[in-house]
Order: C-alpha cells, then structure tokens, then sequence
C-alpha cells in the first residue's frame, strides 16, 4: 500500500518540463548563447514552411492534402513563391543578421537555471502572452488598415498576395517584422519567463503565424477544437487576404467580433458556412439600402 502511495505522490510531482529542461546537459554552452533563441527560431520557421512548400509546389494533384485548400482555384505557382522568398531573404539580410550581431555583441550570456518551470506557471504565462500578443498585433494591424498612410507605407506590401501561402507569413515590411519581434521579445520580459518558456513561446509563435497563412483549412486546426469560435486560426486569417477590413486579430476573434470587424472565413474546398452566407446577404442589403439612398439624394 505504502508503495502504490509513493508511486501515485511521484506521478503527481513528475513535471515532463524538467525531463525536456534536463536535456540540455552537454549543451549549456550553445544555449547560454545569445545567438540561440534567434538562430533556432529561424530555423524553425524554414523548418514549419518547408513541407508547405513542397505540397504547394510539387503536390497539385495530391487531393489527400489539397482537398482542405481555403481557396482551390488560386494556384502557388513557382514565381509567386519565389517573390516571397526574396523579400524574406532581403528581411534576413538587413534586419534579422544585423539584429543578431548586436544582440551576439551586447546581450550577456543567458542564465540556465538548474530547475525547469512548473507546468502550472508554464501554461498561465504562455496562455497570457498569447493573448497579450494577439491583443498587440490587433492594434497594430487596426491602425495600419484605417491608417491610409501607414498601409500604403507599410502594411500594404503583406496584402500584396489575396491568397496566402506558407512563404507570406514573413513576406512584410521590415517595420512589420521589427514590431512583430518586439511584442514577441518583450512579453516574456514582463513576465520573467523561464528560458525555456522564452523559447517555447517563440516557437508556438512561429507555428500559430505559419497556421494563419499556410492555406489549408485542416481537421486539426484550433478553430476546430477551440470552443465558443474562438480561434480564428487559418480560416480567419486567410480571409483576412481576401476582405482586408475584416479580421485583424491574427489569432483569436473576441477583439474583433467586440469592433465589428469579425467576417466569418471560407472552409475547405471553398465551401461557405450559413454564417458566411447570411454575413453576406446582410452586407449586400445594406450596401445597396445604402446605394438607393445616396441615388433618392441623387435625384432629389
Ligand atoms: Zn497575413
Ligand atoms: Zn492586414
């Protein structure tokens, strides 16, 4: 008796963070580098949009896959893609490399400390910076679509593609890329998160922002599972492409539903939910209750 009680008192200590944190035995001397979190983040990200790559490319005919495409009939063709690169390329060049200098030059080594966090104090601060980032990036992204001067000069370069793929989740403008790493740099701050949870949160960042543009509206995705709706995730988000007035909340809905700039996404195959449909018929009545009073004034 008294060892099932030992077993069951060390099932409920076991923290599978500190199994995960343990491994980093052999190489504290990479991860204390302040090179670490931006080189692994990077690639990262190559790492997340490879496989889309090769399905977007190479993959046309793989109906498995391309039967959940948001958008079917919009074709990733080789020189689209290769328009994306470039500009991510240009971002690393002149802005991620330069950045990664001053940090590898200024920034002290990163204290490991020998316990990892707690799966409690992991879970709130990933869930709070998460909704503080969405929270940031909405503001940003409200005020670079009202804003006719900071679109045109900044967010418009984004919107260049109206349906999104892997490679435009980093296709912006430096300033875009430079506001994005902050929030994501700075949030952890506030908190004072464990290193692991730093990198952790950098890498969920990277996947959620890859999920927003890969396309796909897949089984799996959090707008499936998330209850009440929400997670916006990819459906919304590639809406977001099509109707750029609607949805700047990069990951969630509740800030955009609370301004009215919710707009129910298209789901796999295109198809349109009765929700879309009648978002639709509303506009469309009222656009044109809206024309026929501008045309009374007209020939009044
Ligand atoms: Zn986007
Ligand atoms: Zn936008």
């Amino acid at each position: 008796m008294e060892n099932i009680t030992e077993t069951f008192r060390e099932a409920v200590a076991y923290n599978p963070l500190q199994t995960l944190w343990d491994l980093r035995f052999g190489w504290e001397d990479v991860l204390r580098s302040p090179l670490w979190p931006v080189l692994s983040s990077v690639t990262f990200y190559f790492i997340c949009i490879l496989p889309f790559t090769v399905v977007d490319l190479y993959g046309k005919n793989w109906q498995w896959i391309q039967k959940y495409k948001i958008q079917p009939e919009k074709e990733v063709t080789a020189p689209l893609v290769m328009k994306a690169v470039i500009q991510t390329a240009w971002n690393q060049v002149l802005y991620i490399l330069p950045a990664t200098i001053a940090q590898y030059l200024w920034t002290p080594p990163t204290p490991l400390p020998p316990t990892a966090p707690s799966m409690w104090e992991f879970t709130w601060q990933m869930i709070a910076m998460l909704i503080i980032f969405d929270f940031q990036y909405f503001v940003w992204h409200m005020m670079h679509h009202k804003s006719r001067f900071l679109y045109k000069c900044f967010h418009s370069l984004h919107h260049q593609y109206n349906s999104p793929f892997s490679w435009v989740t980093q296709y912006l403008h430096p300033w875009e890329l430079i506001t994005v790493g902050f929030f994501t740099t700075v949030n952890p701050w506030i908190f004072k998160c464990h290193p692991l949870t730093t990198w952790i949160w950098n890498y969920l960042n990277i996947v959620i922002s890859v999920e927003a543009h890969h396309g796909f509206d897949f089984p799996f995705g959090g707008h499936k599972w998330i209850p009440f709706g929400l997670w916006g995730g990819a459906i919304q988000h590639d809406m977001h492409h099509m109707k750029p007035m609607t949805n700047f909340q990069p990951y969630m809905t509740h800030w955009d539903r609370l301004f009215k700039s919710y707009w129910p996404g298209t789901r796999a195959g295109g198809y349109k939910s009765e929700e879309l449909l009648k978002f639709e018929r509303v506009h469309r009545e009222r656009r044109s209750a809206k024309n026929s009073i501008t045309n009374g004034r007209k020939i009044d």
